[in-house]
């Protein structure tokens, strides 16, 4: 297939004008008229999966987090990002990124993590002024029966197959009402709080952030950035192969969370 058609794809998933301002999403590297028969989707391109792109002939990765992200005023190996995007171009690898488009697409990241707890009535945190293209980012719902944060904390768990988490609250807390926000989005726990969430669950959050919320009265859950995201890379690998014909997808297998538990 051509890389083109790959990117007409994924804009339908993921509309790219949905992306938040400051993102830098849709073709990053690469050249539309390319054939594309191997494709592997990340979360971010890091030595481990641009070497795995590059040992299992992919012609094109498909990255959540954009590279290259800031403007860049030279390409050279003596920093990481010049390093990685010298060998994918030099083997001929494009690059896609939908980013903020691809959290909250109609059924990206945030609703695939909405869904996951079971919630019902799933609306948007923060609507799109077009939702047409976007029903808005992060999302929040509610349980079909209230059950206590440690509930939410054991389901969390065991959805990003993780021995700890961390977290913010009152574990007998009662909770009915939930927000979600993959990544690094505790900005989203103010409008939660709002619309009457009992908890916010995201990637992660900064120590005042925590505190904020334990103040104002809204529990966080915080299993990670990567856990909150990777696993829809593994979603977006099946629909693309089942989206594309003739192309082989995988989800990296070689990228992991650089964090570890001691
Ligand atoms: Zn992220």
């Amino acid at each position: 297939m051509k890389l083109a058609a790959i990117c007409e794809f994924l804009e339908s998933l993921a509309p790219t004008a949905t992306a938040e301002d400051w993102d830098n999403v849709g073709l990053l590297v690469g050249q539309p008229d390319a054939d594309v028969t191997r494709v592997m989707t990340c979360l971010t391109v890091t030595p481990a999966s641009a070497a795995e792109a590059i040992a299992r002939g992919a012609d094109l990765i498909v990255t959540h987090h954009p590279m290259p992200f800031r403007p860049l005023k030279r390409i050279t190996t003596a920093d990481t990002v010049g390093r990685l995007l010298w060998e994918l171009i030099g083997n001929r690898i494009a690059i896609y990124s939908a980013h903020t488009a691809w959290d909250s697409a109609v059924t990206g990241i945030n609703q695939q993590l909405a869904e996951s707890y079971g919630l019902t009535e799933i609306q948007p945190l923060l609507p799109s002024s077009d939702a047409t293209l976007s029903p808005g980012s992060g999302r929040w719902g509610q349980l079909a029966a209230p059950m206590t944060l440690e509930w939410v904390l054991s389901i969390t768990r065991n959805f990003a197959n993780m021995e700890r988490l961390q977290y913010v609250g009152d574990p007998q807390r009662v909770v009915s009402r939930i927000g979600v926000a993959c990544g690094s989005a505790s900005s989203f726990a103010e409008p939660a709080r709002r619309v009457g969430c009992d908890v916010l669950i995201t990637g992660e959050a900064s120590f005042h952030a925590c505190l904020e919320c334990e103040a104002s009265g809204i529990a966080l859950v915080l299993p990670g950035h990567y856990a909150s995201e990777r696993f829809a890379m593994e979603s977006l690998a099946e629909r693309l192969s089942q989206g594309l014909s003739g192309v082989d997808t995988w989800a990296s297998e070689r990228e992991a969370d650089p964090l570890r538990w001691f």
